[in-house]
């Protein structure tokens, strides 16, 4: 899987990016990871990325020239050819105004080649870019950060975990939150552990007893059977409490 980021940032990515599973995966080769300064894209003297909107208003627009230019230089597949189902090259632009990022995206995404992340910054990025040179909109979720570097990073992490070989154990994805119920029912009923689209069950480690606090019981007795009906029983309450709308989208 190849992720090209396009940014007005470039160096914001030294860190994040170089940590745990994805840094794991970029040096298995399973993954890699280039950073696209839009600077260079530019033309003029004063390299000018961005420029006031028209019909007025406040705050600046990134334009749409560089950003094309950049992505043509990638030599990835043109726009028409993306939007076609079994293309694996995508173009997305970070946009609050985008599809919301879920778990069930991050799995179809993960079966592509090759993704480019367009970062906007200030107003965001001209329409024209939406419209005509990404295949998709993508939102993190229903608040607004300052750029999309956090959000493309987000996303770059999420999609590597689901990499076949990215995570030292495999079983552990399938487990995670949100995992979704089709994929969960793949695995055979008796999987210990799938999440069926709801969130993950709670786990404790040593010590047994801290400050008093102690780990329920039926995870330190050794009934399997016990403990497999415990961390159902606790996943589908901390959704009841906290996501009941997954629950809802489960069909339970
Ligand atoms: N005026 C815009 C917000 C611009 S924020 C609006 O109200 O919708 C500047 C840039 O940050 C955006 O162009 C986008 O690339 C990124 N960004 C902000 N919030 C985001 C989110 N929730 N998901 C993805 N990208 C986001």
């Amino acid at each position: 899987m190849k992720f090209e980021i396009i940014t007005i940032f470039p160096d914001f990515f030294r860190g994040p990016l170089d940590y745990g599973i994805v840094r794991r995966a970029r040096e298995a080769g399973l993954i890699e990871i280039s950073i696209h300064d839009l600077r260079v894209f530019t033309t003029d003297r004063h390299k000018t990325v961005d420029d006031r909107p028209f019909g007025g208003g406040e705050g600046m627009v990134l334009k749409p020239e560089p950003i094309f230019e950049c992505v043509e230089s990638l030599g990835i597949a043109p726009r028409e050819q993306r939007m076609q189902p079994e293309c694996r090259d995508s173009v997305v632009l970070m946009s609050p105004q985008g599809r919301l990022f879920t778990q069930a995206v991050a799995q179809e995404l993960a079966k592509l080649d090759r993704i480019a992340f367009v970062c906007g910054r200030y107003e965001g990025v001209d329409e024209r870019v939406a419209e005509n040179l990404a295949d998709r909109e993508i939102s993190v979720g229903d608040y607004v950060v300052s750029g999309g570097e956090l959000p493309a990073a987000i996303m770059i992490d999420a999609i590597t975990r689901l990499i076949p070989g990215a995570l030292g154990n495999e079983a552990s994805a399938r487990q995670e939150s949100f995992t979704s119920a089709e994929k969960a029912a793949k695995e055979g009923p008796d999987s210990t552990c799938d999440s069926g689209g709801l969130l993950d069950y709670p786990h404790y480690t040593r010590p047994a007893d801290f400050r008093g606090i102690k780990v329920p019981d039926v995870l330190v007795g050794g009934n399997h059977e016990q403990i497999r009906r415990w961390r159902r029983e606790k996943a589908l309450e901390k959704t009841l409490r906290n996501r009941p709308d997954l629950i809802e989208k489960s069909g339970r």
